[in-house]
């Protein structure tokens, strides 16, 4: 079985990233990342820290805005709009999940598209799936330059994606569909989700409830790419798929942590360089 490992993944591209941050640099261009970040959401707080250190070793520039819980819709729209206008930031994270009282549609409708550096303003979702992906949600991206780097092709391939996000089933599904997979995208609605598991030569579980998915709903020799992420009562993280009896049937599989995670998080940081390549003409 082959552990696909998003830490070894990542590194690979980091050396090409650091490449094109150098010759950015020395054009006058300092990639630059915005990030928002509203209310205190603790998961948010800890990817935020995660993100500046990772911003400080490959040299790109991480500027945070914090706001307090209380921000109005009308209020995080103009600080995007002032960011949107700033030619030093190239790209624009807003750190999910928003306050419930903010209409997060309005807020991503803000971002200027080009500075969209997660691919969720709507008009880079209608460029991915026309097959035209300008920016791309990170974690899909990710997704699909881990399989690059173990050399697996989705072409042919009968994909079965459950989870339904805009940050994740959505945009992948489109992703795999524009390299000619064959896809499925399966919901909390889904009748029978084990029967539809079991035919797909890929699977992936992108749920957010532990252990869900055991040895029996997979096909022998398939490829698991586990995007879950949860908090076990122990403090330990798992993912959707049951790893120890999984491992023992597929082909490869992603853990958790050290799988998606790992290549989510470089896939920002690459894309901020993307941006920032087209913004100043070099890409
Ligand atoms: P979400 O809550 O927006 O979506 C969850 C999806 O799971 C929904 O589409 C829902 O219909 C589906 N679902 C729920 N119960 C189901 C069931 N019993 N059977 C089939 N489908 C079911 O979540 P999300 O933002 O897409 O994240 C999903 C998981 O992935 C979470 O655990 C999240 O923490 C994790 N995640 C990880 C990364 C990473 O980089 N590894 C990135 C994003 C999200």
């Amino acid at each position: 079985m082959i552990i696909l490992d998003g830490k070894k993944a990542s590194q690979g591209l980091v050396t090409d990233l650091k490449q094109k941050i150098t010759q950015l640099k020395a054009t006058g261009t300092l990639p630059t990342l915005a990030a928002i970040l509203v209310g205190d959401d603790p998961a948010s707080q800890i990817y935020l820290r995660s993100k500046k250190k990772r911003a400080a070793k490959l040299g790109v520039r991480l500027v945070t805005t914090k706001l307090p819980d209380a921000t109005s819709t009308a209020e995080l729209t103009t600080i995007i709009q002032k960011l949107n206008q700033d030619d030093h930031i190239h790209a624009i994270m807003l750190e999910m999940p928003l306050p419930a009282h903010i209409n997060s549609q309005q807020a991503i409708l803000a971002i200027d598209p080009r500075k969209d550096v997660d691919g969720v303003h709507p008009l880079n979702l209608g460029y991915l799936f026309s097959g035209h992906a300008h920016a791309i949600p990170n974690t899909p991206y990710g997704i699909l330059k881990l399989l690059d780097h173990y050399h697996l092709s989705v072409k042919h391939q009968n994909v079965v994606v459950v989870g339904r996000s805009v940050v994740v089933g959505r945009p992948l599904a489109a992703l795999l569909l524009n390299q000619d997979a064959t896809v499925t995208i399966a919901h909390r609605f889904t009748t029978d989700l084990t029967k539809l598991t079991q035919q797909a030569d890929i699977l992936v579980t992108a749920v957010g409830q532990p252990n869900m998915i055991s040895a029996e709903a997979i096909k022998p020799g398939a490829i698991v790419i586990d995007v879950g992420i949860n908090r076990l009562a122990n403090g330990k993280l798992a993912g959707d798929v049951d790893y120890a009896s999984v491992a023992r049937v597929a082909r490869a599989l992603t853990p958790v942590p050290g799988g998606v995670g790992p290549m989510t998080s470089l896939m920002l940081f690459y894309q901020t360089v993307q941006l920032a390549r087209r913004q100043t003409n070099h890409g």
